[in-house]
């Protein structure tokens, strides 16, 4: 395949010298830039040249993502989206509306290599890393259809789609810096969440970059014992050593953790569990998210009942730990975690 340099993944400087170093006229780089951001290919560029909308499109790609499928559900109006990668590759992004805006959810890994025995994401490992056009595309095709319907377009964006985020770290670094540049559609870290399993090293790098995103960190269980049965992650970074990571990441941010902890029955969601995360977790600037077990239909873990989710936010919010539980969106189009682009993968229909 034709290899052309995606100018989504640049910034307006890097354009720059793109241009420079092809004779192309330096001082386009950031109408260019502001034009892409905008979700506008060569074609459209009104205050460019016609020929050099032509020379543009011969060298480089304005962004290399194309919407495959799109599913609403009737339940809440949740939109998911099958996003095919150049190579053909697909991943997932689903749009989630709320009073306060819209969300959109992100991959950044095509499948996954964490291995956490109840994602659907994992089952065939990792394919590849996203580039930060890639991702970055995504939000400009979801901000282009929200404006074509007259909606407003992405406010929020959370990267909690397929993929360990911080496993593909200068790529998702790059994305976050560009997807809140002013020049472009700037959507402030404050609104930005990033989900990892625990990859600690790169927490503490992150701390460092100046981008405070909001830290969601997918613990699922109170203990090493438990983690490490369902997470193999904690056998590398276990709790003792993430844990800490986690307070120094507020306290350098001032941005409070978000834990999300999906509630498995037989497993860590009796009482005794509710009061050891409890117990864990005290003290820290954080936010227990608990989500509702998604079935995956390769794997044999059951969702905690109703009943034991609402006893275990009792006593967690009881024991003075900030708690919610997790709204389910989209659960009649296949919302949650790697399920519909698996769909896909085996053949089957996804509608
Ligand atoms: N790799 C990152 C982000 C992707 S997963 C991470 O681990 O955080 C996004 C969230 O969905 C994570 O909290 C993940 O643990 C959770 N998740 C995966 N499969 C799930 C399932 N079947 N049911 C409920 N939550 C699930």
């Amino acid at each position: 395949m034709e290899h052309k340099t995606d100018l989504l993944s640049l910034f307006p400087e890097e354009i720059a010298e793109q241009f420079m170093s092809e004779g192309l006229p330096r001082f386009r780089a950031k109408q260019v830039y502001s034009w892409l951001h905008k979700g506008v290919g060569f074609d459209g560029m009104s205050n460019l040249p016609q020929k050099l909308r032509q020379e543009l499109a011969q060298r480089y790609d304005a962004g290399t993502v194309s919407v495959f499928k799109t599913f609403t559900s009737v339940q809440d109006g949740t939109q998911k989206y099958l996003f095919a990668l150049a190579d053909e590759n697909l991943v997932e992004g689903v749009l989630m509306r709320y009073h306060y805006g819209n969300t959109l959810c992100i991959s950044s890994q095509a499948g996954c290599r964490m291995g956490c025995a109840f994602c659907a994401s994992t089952i065939g490992g990792r394919v590849r890393d996203l580039t930060a056009g890639e991702m970055l595309h995504m939000v400009l095709l979801i901000n282009r259809a929200c404006a074509q319907g007259e909606q407003r377009g992405v406010t929020n964006v959370v990267i909690m789609g397929s993929g360990e985020p911080l496993d593909n770290y200068d790529n998702v670094v790059r994305f976050l810096r560009l997807v809140s540049h002013p020049e472009g559609v700037c959507i402030s870290p404050r609104n930005i969440s990033l989900s990892t399993c625990g990859l600690v090293p790169q927490i503490y790098r992150l701390m460092d970059e100046n981008l405070p995103v909001t830290l969601a960190v997918s613990l699922h269980a109170p203990n090493n014992d438990i983690r490490s049965s369902i997470m193999p992650i904690n056998r590398q970074y276990p709790l003792q050593e993430l844990l800490p990571a986690c307070v120094e990441y507020t306290q350098r941010t001032k941005r409070r953790i978000v834990f999300e902890y999906a509630m498995i029955d037989g497993l860590n969601s009796g009482l005794e569990h509710a009061a050891a995360l409890a117990s864990a977790l005290r003290g820290m600037m954080c936010h227990v998210n608990l989500i509702p077990l998604n079935r995956v239909d390769e794997r044999s873990l059951r969702p905690a009942s109703r009943t034991q989710i609402d006893a275990f936010l009792k006593k967690l919010t009881d024991l003075g730990i900030s708690a919610t539980v997790r709204r389910s969106m989209g659960g009649d189009i296949q919302g949650a975690c790697g399920q519909l682009r698996r769909r896909y993968l085996e053949g089957k229909s996804g509608d």
